[in-house]
């Protein structure tokens, strides 16, 4: 089995969602005592925060590549960053480390492809709904049409996802609004939605929606879990 490396804390909240799915996923593969083969290394969050809303996007990367390096250090054998936002950043990282990078557009490009959809809804934070290193991945290596919403509902899911949910805070009225976000998509064509932001998940389950859903942290862990047990190569 590979050890995986997980580059997280942003948030802890959805770092500790990853570290149980991978765990789940390899005991429901393997059974008995098995479980996932792991180094984290969990940031402090306030100081990425602000370098990301400040745009100060090179000393975030600086201090992740410090990060990725300790990971290596500590022996594992491929890298995931449990953050769609900081894959702003995942070329520049990419470049410093010799292991591989499990890309988490990449992974859930490949599931919506299996499951034949085309036009995307996307949920995130304004960095990866308004710029191209996300949207853009998904267009060009899975051939992904994505919608996202007008800017005051941009500013609204970004606002949760940063006031609320890395901080643990899930509401009802938040919940509410997301579902009146999704369905504007959904009128739009959207032919399923993308919770392209790992807190998510603790706000909207797949069953609230009527198209399909796919919750990226959940599809990165199964993903992470999978290649560390040698279900996969990567095509690189
Ligand atoms: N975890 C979030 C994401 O998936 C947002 C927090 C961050 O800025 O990294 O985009």
């Amino acid at each position: 089995m590979k050890t995986i490396g997980i580059l997280g804390g942003m948030s802890w909240e959805s770092s500790s969602i990853y570290y149980q799915l991978i765990n789940e996923r390899v005991k429901e593969t393997l059974g008995g005592h098995h479980s996932a083969k792991c180094v984290l290394f969990s940031v402090d969050f306030q100081p990425i925060k602000d370098l990301q809303h400040e745009g100060r996007w090179e000393e975030a990367t600086e201090r992740l590549v410090d990060s990725v390096k300790s990971i290596e250090k500590a022996g594992a054998d491929f890298l995931i960053i449990g953050t769609n936002t900081m894959h702003k950043i995942a070329d520049e990282i990419e470049a410093t480390t010799s292991i591989p990078l499990l890309h988490i557009a990449d992974m859930t490009g490949e599931e919506i492809k299996n499951r034949g959809l085309k036009r995307l809804g996307l949920l995130a934070t304004k960095f990866t709904m308004e710029q191209d290193f996300y949207k853009g991945r998904l267009q060009t290596n899975s051939n992904l049409d994505i919608i996202v919403p007008d800017e005051q509902d941009r500013n609204t899911v970004h606002d949760i996802i940063y006031d609320e949910l890395c901080l643990g805070k899930v509401k009802e009225a938040s919940k509410q609004k997301y579902l009146d976000i999704t369905n504007k998509l959904i009128h739009e064509g959207a032919e399923g939605i993308i919770l392209g932001c790992t807190e998510i998940t603790m706000l909207v389950k797949e069953s609230d929606i009527q198209v399909p859903v796919f919750d990226t942290t959940k599809i990165h862990a199964i993903k992470a879990a999978d290649y560390a047990m040698n279900h996969f190569v990567l095509n690189r």
